[in-house]
């Protein structure tokens, strides 16, 4: 399969890839037919497995930013392509980075019960984190490297096309609603990204230091569920 090599970005591009987003934009890519092989091979089909595979392949090779020196691996993300709920927090801790999983460990456990309470799984949402890389000692990002992995993050949320997104935590929040405004203004009430429901909770590891804002989280929590009711959402 042809690669493109994006110079600017230092992201490989396939041409599935490529061509998935002009269909999205509804820009058709015209061939020459003069030019086609009588065989044209369809080896591999351009569905959305290989996209993903293809994204998380780049993901894992991305050097565009100094914390690929320091990482045991990157973290995707994990959980339902097809989500109608998508999970953002900031970055991989120790656990994810050695995992390549995103919210392991104690932190991990208590998303997953605050999902349980909800009703759902793990496995039916998608989580995924604003760096895909750990920053040394777990310090908070910084601009450059938000903005460098920011890439990533977009071609996640376009593929998923999630109906309600949580942004858990300061660091996703300010940076999916391009503010500076303190979590407590930005809780408890609706966003949008991209036209997107966004809800603005704690991340579960504030939680864990800070057990008494658990309950704001629950009212969060129900917010999100209704929301996904309201739009009439399978999970
Ligand atoms: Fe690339 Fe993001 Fe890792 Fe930086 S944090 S190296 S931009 S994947």
């Amino acid at each position: 399969m042809s690669t493109n090599e994006n110079s600017q970005t230092g992201c490989v591009l396939s041409e599935d890839v490529r061509r998935y987003y002009l269909d999205t934009m509804g820009i058709q890519v015209w061939q020459s037919l003069e030019n086609q092989p009588d065989d044209i091979e369809t080896d591999v089909p351009a569905n959305s497995d290989v996209i993903w595979q293809q994204l998380e392949q780049a993901v894992s090779s991305c050097t565009k930013c100094e914390l690929h020196t320091s990482r045991t691996q990157t973290v995707f993300g994990v959980g339902n392509k097809s989500a109608d709920l998508l999970i953002i927090g900031e970055a991989p801790g120790r656990d994810e980075d050695l995992q390549g999983e995103p919210f392991v460990g104690r932190a991990g456990q208590l998303l997953n019960a605050m999902l349980a309470a909800i009703g759902f799984q793990r496995e039916q949402v998608y989580i995924a984190n604003i760096l895909k890389c750990r920053p040394p000692n777990n310090r908070d990002p910084k601009p450059e490297e938000v903005g460098a992995c920011n890439t990533w993050l977009q071609q996640q949320i376009e593929l998923i096309q999630p109906d309600v997104i949580l942004a858990l935590g300061r660091i996703a929040a300010h940076k999916l609603l391009n503010t500076d405004q303190s979590l407590g203004a930005l809780r408890g009430k609706q966003h949008k990204y991209a036209g997107i429901p966004l809800i603005v909770s704690y991340h579960p590891a504030y939680l864990l230091r800070k057990p008494v804002e658990k309950r704001k989280s629950w009212q969060d929590l129900k917010r999100i569920k209704l929301l996904l009711n309201s739009n009439g959402s399978s999970t």
